[in-house]
């Protein structure tokens, strides 16, 4: 079976599609020794690709659910020598990558894989899944608050989503809240940037569900394989 070379590369989690293409035209791939510039060329599995010299992997495709905990990096490796979540996953082989990130100091559900089509797919912003926080902010929200999140919030010049939000709890005397709230897009500190934007800093977030999947059954720092109907579910 036969793909495009750029699809190979952003199968084997290299990078997305686009950037392959860029790759490629920047003259940084290989097909079996010979540089390869010109886009559409096919490729199967027994063709060697490489890119800067390194092959692509062809390895069994895995995908985890892991219960970040806080002061844990979301990347495979930290200049600074922190703990990353990769480090958490004990006992596994393969090259994955998270899907997304969560904060440093933020905790909860993080999808690792080596599947490069779906991590491409559920990052890229016409494929917004749903994702449940939950924000422990100073102060105690009124109905205006409430309802900005609810509509939306401008961050940089775009406008999110209309946001679902529960308050679960407050604390009058210790003036604090704890606040579930539903977004669709997965921007930088998003959710930390649109409470701010309200006047209610998180001092606390964890994320509870990415799609139709939670935590049930994780403590922090530990995690489990996607069963095959998870994985089918999200694609
Ligand atoms: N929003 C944030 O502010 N931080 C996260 O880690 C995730 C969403």
């Amino acid at each position: 079976m036969s793909e495009r070379l750029q699809k190979a590369i952003a199968n084997a989690g290299v990078a997305s599609r686009r950037k392959a293409e860029k790759l490629i035209a920047a003259g940084h791939v290989t097909v079996n020794g010979e540089t390869v510039t010109a886009m559409g060329v096919q490729v199967t599995p027994q063709d060697a690709v490489e890119v800067d010299g390194v092959p692509l992997t062809t390895e069994q495709k895995v995908y985890y659910l892991l219960y970040k905990p806080r002061g844990v990096v979301t990347t495979a490796h930290d200049d600074k020598g922190r703990k990353t979540v990769v480090d958490l996953l004990t006992g596994v082989t393969e090259r994955v990558y998270p899907v997304g990130r969560l904060d440093y100091d933020a905790s909860g559900l993080l999808l690792l894989t080596n599947d490069g089509e779906l991590a491409n797919g559920l990052m890229h912003p016409s494929f917004q899944i749903d994702k449940t926080y939950v924000a422990r902010v100073k102060g105690i929200p009124v109905g205006e608050q409430l309802k900005r999140l609810e509509k939306g919030i401008v961050l940089d010049g775009k406008k999110t989503r209309p946001a679902k939000v529960k308050v679960i709890r407050t604390e009058q005397a210790k003036n604090y809240s704890i606040i579930q709230i539903t977004i669709h897009e997965g921007w930088h500190h998003q959710v930390k940037r649109m409470f701010a934007a309200v006047g209610l800093p998180v001092d606390k977030l964890s994320r509870e569900k990415y799609a139709f999947l939670d935590l049930s059954g994780l403590s922090a720092g530990e995690y489990r394989s996607l069963r095959t109907h998870e994985v089918r579910g999200l694609y």
